[in-house]
């Protein structure tokens, strides 16, 4: 039976009870529950318009069957979804995930973040994601391609410039762009700027592929500004070695910063003396062209391999992980921790479990979560979306000073919600600062 929620504990369980099996949507909604709450509290509009009960529900889940064949004429069935979330600010917006953790649960988690990082970039953007539990790995370029043809062909009844801009995500980067968006073009017959993350020659924005990591590491800055401190001569771990990783890794390099690990599923590589640029090279036609295993990296130049191990027991100053979520647990936070770690950056999507989190607040430490940190990418994509809507190209450096400033906004906004006595609770401001926009819309709106 539906259940009016007086304090946090009832809520928590009543949205456990309501969406049973789905722990990573538990945990990202528990994380933000337990900073807005006190909020809610004392904004009693919220509360008697129950604003964060139907924030946690989605405006609708479709859910859908993907059929292609293999390379051997075999026939293969996936899960396609897309969550529409919550679209009172602005379209759906939202990248797609193929990778066979893929389920409901890890997709209204993803969704659910995306409404108030996207609240938080200051576009007029509402939050949704999608994805497949299909595996891109060992597979040919004509296999994914069938694969994204058949997966748009139904998406595509679902999106539009106006109504749902998806974009990628794990598993999903230009090659799978292109071919989604061929098909969403070939079925909708328009062209229009129904995708982000599209190639340069066809409508996409410069400086979308750099800016998750670019601006994961201008939100780093940021953060290291308050301590009158900046990049230059820091140790930095970085974990994974896909999109995200490899951007991150560039600027940090570019600021003088020494990168001394990146990671995949299988393990991670040390570089005691730091990547070079000739080494990030190597990294980005071996995972983008080649689509090869991270050892490869750590063989071909004499490097540490550390089997099935992830990078946060490596000494740092700074910690940007940028793999998955849950990759960074209570031990890797408190090796962390130990090791004089002052600065965590999270490039991915909650890497970090709620007790690593806890671990960084009660230590002080500089920590900006995911919704914060790794906002540039969503907004640069609604940089992209303003250019479709224009019909022009904005060059490098207007989009990469765009970047800049919307990183500095965020980090301004979290500040102003998040600044207690002696620190700066960045959870806390990020979550407060995304939701107060998006709740004035609900309320706005009236009871729908
Ligand atoms: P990619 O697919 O380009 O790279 C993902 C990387 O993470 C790979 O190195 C991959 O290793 C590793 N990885 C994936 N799953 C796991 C796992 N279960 N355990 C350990 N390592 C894993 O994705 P992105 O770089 O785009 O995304 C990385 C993170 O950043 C995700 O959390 C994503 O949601 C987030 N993000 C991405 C944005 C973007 O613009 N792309 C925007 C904002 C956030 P392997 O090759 O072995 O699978």
């Amino acid at each position: 039976m539906e259940q009016v929620n007086n304090s946090l504990a009832s809520f928590i369980e009543n949205l456990k009870r309501r969406n049973p099996g789905e722990p990573e949507f538990h945990q990202a909604v528990t994380e933000v529950a337990e900073k807005i709450w006190p909020f809610i509290e004392a904004h009693p509009k919220y509360q008697e318009n129950r604003i964060f009960e139907r924030l946690t529900e989605p405006d609708r889940v479709v859910l859908f069957r993907v059929t292609w064949t293999d390379d051997s004429g075999q026939v293969h069935v996936n899960k396609g979804y897309r969550i529409q979330f919550n679209g009172v600010i602005g379209p759906y917006k939202g990248g797609l995930r193929f990778h066979p953790s893929v389920n409901l649960g890890v997709l209204k988690f993803l969704a659910f973040e995306q409404i108030l990082k996207n609240s938080l970039t200051t576009l007029p953007m509402g939050g949704g994601k999608g994805g497949s539990d299909f595996d891109p790995k060992g597979k040919s370029d004509s296999e994914v391609m069938r694969f994204c043809q058949s997966f748009m062909t139904e998406l595509h009844r679902h999106i539009g410039p106006d109504v749902d801009v998806p974009a990628g995500d794990i598993g999903v980067g230009g090659r799978e762009v292109g071919y989604l968006f061929g098909q969403y073009r070939r079925l909708a017959n328009e062209f229009t700027g129904t995708m982000t993350g599209k190639g340069l020659e066809y409508g996409g924005s410069l400086i979308r592929p750099e800016a998750t990591g670019y601006g994961t590491v201008y939100f780093a800055q940021n953060m290291l500004a308050t301590r009158n401190q900046d990049l230059k001569g820091k140790v930095c771990t970085v974990s994974g070695s896909g999109n995200v990783a490899q951007y991150t890794a560039e600027k940090l390099i570019e600021l003088g910063a020494s990168v001394v690990s990146l990671s995949d599923s299988s393990g991670s590589v040390h570089m005691p003396d730091g990547l070079t640029t000739e080494q990030l090279e190597y990294v980005m036609d071996l995972k983008n062209v080649r689509r090869g295993r991270i050892r490869e990296f750590a063989d071909a130049f004499g490097l540490e391999f550390r089997a099935g191990k992830r990078p946060w027991d490596i000494k740092c100053d700074c910690a940007f992980p940028s793999a998955t979520q849950n990759e960074l647990e209570e031990e890797d936070a408190r090796a962390l921790l130990a090791n004089g770690c002052f600065v965590v950056a999270e490039g991915a999507n909650m890497p970090t479990t709620l007790a690593g989190t806890k671990l960084f607040e009660e230590a002080k430490i500089l920590f900006g979560p995911g919704k914060a940190a790794n906002a540039g990418g969503v907004a640069i994509s609604g940089i992209e979306m303003t250019q479709n809507s224009m019909r022009l190209q904005w060059t490098r450096e207007e989009v990469d000073n765009k970047l800049k400033e919307i990183m500095k906004n965020i980090h301004g906004k979290c500040v102003k919600y998040g600044q207690k006595d002696d620190y700066i609770d960045y959870v806390k401001g990020a979550n407060v600062a995304g939701f107060v926009k998006v709740a004035d819309a609900m309320l706005a709106f009236g009871v729908v």
